[in-house]
């Protein structure tokens, strides 16, 4: 410990933090526009400047280490007075559009304008040199751009993907895909997670509102919505409610006033991804074949496979995702009960994840000539619809989920959590490998948010070793194991975002660790409350089989419901050309 004087007051402060982190520690904020905790300490914005007693010049808190006896002023004249020339000075190169922007109401530079006192910009603004990258899910415009990096530092650091970085200077700096290139043709993953932490509204997700708006007025199409899992414990928070606030009976009737003929549960659909990737674990451990199984619910992370590692494509479960298997379901077995043909109907996906837009687009993924999914809504947009249809969200009534689509077991709801997907295949590979009944359903040690959590699980004998990757950049610390012959897993699931879906790059700004936390907290206790627990068991699903899919794995199972992927590598294309 060191002992320090901040403002006048004597503290005892962990040696090796920065000026930044033990103000935070003794309760003085400091503001700052890039510093993202053992993330981004990047020094850029220059908002974090302190006065040091005997340093000639201003000093950047969060690049700055404490020393013994130090004295730090966070609050003098000279130090507001460069807060707010450091703010009006981005400002001067920022696209001002506060009442359009996306981010508006939740923008940290509107924010810490606001905290440090601006009232206006004393210089003139700035040339906008590039123009905004709307090739990819993920949309860039640089005219919002602070230059802060915090985007190139969680892809980088969190995902291990790299796909983006800083290039130029002075007034033509530009952060973005590198070499020229637009997004989409860089090994981006479309996670999300860069819009997640971007301070301002310069990165976004593409927005596909419109073409709902488009379908839900036009008489020819049959418009129905499906919700993911997390959909339920984060909508809420836009509507002012608390983080963790489980709000699925409303989401029911906002989408129903919007205008949807049916709301399916994708929490359906998890249960009927178990069964099938349940069925293919067990097929694959008893002939000891291409082990891991990897699960394949997350788009992010099958394409960072394809980018990063396709000789591990073969392992990954041919099963589609969740939302690929609730597509094919809705345009052949909805569309054959109701008698609709398939191409009338017009299928929304509401989603906390940008990736999943790139899902649906995806051909491998159709079961048709044209899209089982027509377009993909994240939380923050379906939001946006109830609010611009003027619906009053927070005094809504509950609504049923509809059905044949529309139940669900607590193995379905924990799907938006880190480890739930394992979680929720081994209850029914437990009993369908076993043939007993799984009486503690609950896996404890893969309930926690650690980057990586391997257990062991006996099945019948078989000692099953399973993993749990929380990000991505957590999976390739795992792949790298296990091919280098360090670790032997059987089963492994990866999600890309932090907590899982519940912190996805399509949930509310701000997604901190505790928010996801109580998101995650909603899902479980949802699983708790279910009675029935086990995928396999959800009636609806059992009906499915029964009527229309024959078993697990048929014929049919397979059109409809497998997939298969391909070997991108656009890593090396976009070194090769530059
Ligand atoms: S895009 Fe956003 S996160 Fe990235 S450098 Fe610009 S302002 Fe920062
Ligand atoms: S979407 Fe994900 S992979 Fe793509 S740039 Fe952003 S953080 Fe990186
Ligand atoms: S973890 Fe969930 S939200 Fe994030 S990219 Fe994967 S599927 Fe989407």
């Amino acid at each position: 410990m060191l002992n320090v004087k901040i403002n006048g007051k004597a503290y005892r402060v962990r040696e090796g933090t920065t000026i930044l982190e033990a103000c935070r520690e003794v309760g003085i904020h400091i503001p700052t526009l890039c510093y993202l905790e053992e993330i981004s300490e990047e020094g850029s914005c220059g908002v974090c400047v302190v006065e040091v007693k005997g340093a000639k010049t201003l000093q950047r808190s969060c690049v700055t280490e404490v020393r013994e006896g130090m004295e730090i002023f966070t609050d003098t004249p000279l130090v507001r007075e460069a807060r707010k020339l450091n703010v009006e000075l981005i400002l001067a190169h920022h696209n001002i559009d506060c009442p359009v922007c996306e981010r508006n109401g939740s923008c940290e530079l509107q924010d810490i304008a606001n905290r440090v006192g601006v009232k206006d910009v004393r210089f003139e603004q700035a040339p906008f040199f590039y123009k905004e990258d709307l090739s990819a899910p993920v949309v860039r415009d640089p005219s919002k751009c602070i230059f802060c990096q915090r985007c190139v530092n969680v892809c980088d650091e969190i995902q291990s993907v790299s796909a983006l970085s800083i290039a130029h200077r002075g007034m033509r700096t530009f952060v973005g895909a590198p070499f020229g290139n637009l997004l989409v043709d860089t090994p981006c993953v479309n996670c999300g997670q860069c819009i997640m932490y971007c301070p301002t509204g310069a990165l976004t997700e593409r927005d596909d509102t419109m073409r709902v708006w488009d379908a839900l007025n036009d008489p020819d199409k049959y418009v129905v919505a499906s919700t993911a899992p997390s959909i339920r414990a984060s909508l809420g928070e836009l509507f002012g409610y608390p983080p963790g606030t489980f709000v699925r009976g409303k989401v029911a009737t906002a989408l129903k006033m919007l205008g949807f003929e049916k709301v399916f549960d994708t929490n359906f659909s998890a249960d009927l991804t178990i069964v099938e990737e349940a069925s293919e674990l067990i097929e694959r451990a008893k002939n000891n074949e291409k082990l891991p199984i990897m699960t394949s619910c997350c788009p992010a992370w099958i394409k960072f496979l394809e980018e990063y590692y396709p000789e591990f494509i073969p392992n990954v479960s041919s099963a589609k995702s969740p939302q690929g298997m609730m597509g094919a379901v809705v345009k052949s077995y909805f569309a054959e009960q109701m008698s609709i043909p398939p191409e009338k109907i017009f299928h929304v996906s509401v989603m906390p994840c940008t990736a999943k837009k790139f899902e649906a687009e995806r051909r491998e993924t159709w079961s048709h000539e044209f899209p089982d999914v027509d377009a993909v809504i994240t939380t923050r947009e379906l939001a946006q619809m109830i609010k611009e249809a003027g619906i009053d969200f927070k005094n809504l009534p509950d609504s049923e989920y509809d059905n044949p689509l529309g139940e669900y077991s607590g193995a379905g709801t924990i799907f938006g959590v880190t480890g739930g997907v394992m979680e929720a295949a081994l209850r029914t590979a437990y009993d369908l490998f076993t043939g007993k009944k799984l009486e503690d359903v609950e896996f404890k040690p893969l309930r926690n948010f650690e980057g990586i959590r391997v257990a062991e699980v006996m099945l019948d004998g078989v000692n099953m070793r399973v993993a749990v990757a929380n990000t991505l950049g957590k999976a390739r610390e795992l792949l790298e194991a296990i091919k280098s012959g360090e670790e032997k897993i059987h089963f492994m699931e990866v999600m890309a975002c932090p907590g899982g879906c519940i912190g996805g790059g399509g949930q509310p700004i701000p997604s901190t660790d505790e928010i996801i936390r109580k998101r995650a907290e909603a899902l479980y206790t949802d699983d708790e409350k279910s009675t029935v627990r086990k995928s396999y068991l959800n009636p609806w699903v059992r009906e499915l089989y029964k009527n229309f899919l024959g078993e697990p794995g048929s014929e049919l199972a397979h059109r409809l419901l497998h997939t298969h992927y391909e070997k991108r590598l656009l890593w090396e294309k976009v070194g090769k050309s530059n």
